[in-house]
């Protein structure tokens, strides 16, 4: 069907936020739908019904938005193959259950957990890998009828063909093949009736026409299996599966939403722009052509499953910090304000010029909003106190240095501030850091920051005064 529109999904259990492994599954079918003027899908897996909140789901839309990756159809957005929450699918799973039992591809299973934890105690202690026995694989009417008066609820197995494999051709792995003897019956129905995560995902994946699923090779093992329910469901038309490696922190353990590293929302919060997540995402496994920040259409333009490595993904902070710097440079200054005013403390300082004027001019020395209103209450808040190093600065130079700087007053620093400062070092007789560092000192409360040119000019210009003042007094 290689005529078939591309559709790619992302299928969340929407039980809590997002990690960057998520948001990374989310981008690589988002971006092989965008690649191929495909469509990209939304589907909830809420069947957990404790765990799931609609509260959840939406703040998931909401991050998907942030991030730029839109939705063509979902929960919120509707589509022609909705719905699009699994609690709400129940009618399509009970039909593919029933189907099943019906053709002779699914049966009753009455085990206990305590008989399947023995058999897989004696399995193990005999060397053989763990599966399920079989037990009530051939069950007759009366064997059940018995199991069932005795007050077994039943869950429902697949039945695995005992000989053959499944072979499948992995988009991102290439090749794979997996031997049915060694799957075992699985279940397919918990004793509640409620559809197990292999029937659900499939069935919908099939019915929602999805072409490619891309997802962490966690899935992997899973795949086989759910191509035999399409088979017997008898779903000609398959997905297409990649699996890709799971994104690991510094340390080498898979990024967990339990232990609550590389969160989105907490990376929001903190002030990552969503270029720079992508960007950062994108190249963990991936090399897009061109260096720099590349915009989503871009990405999607280049992107190729076959293209992205088999493992060794790594979340390295530092890195994405390099994407955030990249990110900043790349804003013009009203957007770099408007990044920047959403996190103002409600002591912040007044600024004496305009935002973005601001914004642009400290810059360099900013990769969170909070780095931008420092800046302003030590450039601009006249009971600013210089710090340790500051003080140590100023008084090395002494305070004769600080009335050379006083006298002159042509041109002000605020007018020229390059011109000013080299009348200052003449005056003073120095040059190079003995001149800058303790005007930097004076003027800024701090020995390394902003680029005193560019700040400088932004003081009122009482206010320069009134620190060079503080300094030249013995
Ligand atoms: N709900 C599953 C998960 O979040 C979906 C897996 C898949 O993409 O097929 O892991
Ligand atoms: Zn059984």
């Amino acid at each position: 069907m290689a005529d078939d529109p591309i559709r790619t999904r992302f299928a969340p259990s929407p039980t809590g936020a997002l990690h960057l492994g998520n948001v990374r599954t989310a981008l690589f079918n988002w971006l092989h739908a965008r690649g191929h003027g495909g469509r990209f899908i939304l589907r909830s897996e809420d069947t957990d019904a404790e765990r799931s909140a609609d509260t959840s789901l939406t703040a998931l839309t909401e991050a998907l938005a942030w991030l730029g990756l839109s939705v063509d159809e979902g929960p919120e957005e509707g589509g022609p193959y909705g719905p699009y929450r699994q609690s709400e699918r129940s009618a399509l799973y009970d039909d593919a259950l029933g189907r099943l039992q019906d053709s002779g591809h699914a049966y009753r299973c009455y085990c206990t957990r305590e008989e399947l934890a023995e058999a897989r105690r004696r399995q193990l202690a005999a060397g053989r890998p763990p599966r399920y026995p079989g037990t009530c694989r051939d069950l007759d009417a009366h064997e059940r009828a018995e199991r069932e008066a005795a007050g077994r609820v039943p869950t429902i197995r697949f039945r695995v063909p005992d000989e053959g494999s499944v072979m499948f051709d992995d988009l991102v792995l290439g090749p794979q093949t997996a031997r049915l003897r060694e799957i075992g019956d699985f279940i397919i129905a918990r004793s509640d009736g409620s559809p197990a995560f292999f029937l659900a995902n499939a069935v919908d994946d099939a019915a929602m026409a999805v072409t490619h699923v891309l997802r962490g090779e966690d899935h992997l093992t899973n795949t086989p299996r759910q191509l035999l329910l399409l088979d017997a469901l008898g779903y000609g038309r398959q997905p297409r599966y990649g699996h890709f490696g799971l994104i690991m922190d510094m340390d080498g353990r898979p990024l967990s939403k339990r232990r609550g590293g590389a969160m989105l929302d907490q990376l929001r919060d903190q002030g990552y722009r969503p270029e720079a997540l992508i960007n950062h995402l994108v190249r963990i496994g991936f090399a897009p052509p061109g260096d720099g920040i590349i915009d989503l259409d871009a990405l999607a333009g280049a992107f190729d499953p076959a293209r992205v490595a088999h493992g060794g993904a790594r979340h390295d902070a530092t890195a994405l910090d390099g994407w955030q710097r990249q990110a900043l440079e790349g804003l013009d200054a009203d957007a770099l304000w408007e990044w920047m005013a959403v996190a103002e403390p409600d002591d912040a300082i007044g600024l004496p010029v305009a935002g973005p004027v601001f914004a642009a001019a400290v810059r360099p020395n900013v990769l969170f909003p909070g780095d931008g209103w420092h800046w302003a209450q030590r450039l601009f808040d006249p009971d600013a106190e210089p710090d340790d190093a500051a003080r140590t600065e100023i008084a090395a130079a002494g305070p004769g240095f600080f009335r050379s700087a006083l006298a002159v007053q042509e041109p002000a620093p605020t007018a020229d501030f390059g011109a000013w400062a080299k009348a200052v070092g003449a005056a003073a007789g120095v040059k190079g850091r003995g001149l800058y560092r303790p005007l930097r000192a004076a003027l800024t409360n701090a020995v390394e920051g902003p680029e005193l040119g560019a700040v400088v000019p932004l003081m009122p210009p009482d206010l320069v005064a009134a620190r060079l003042r503080a300094c030249a007094a013995d």
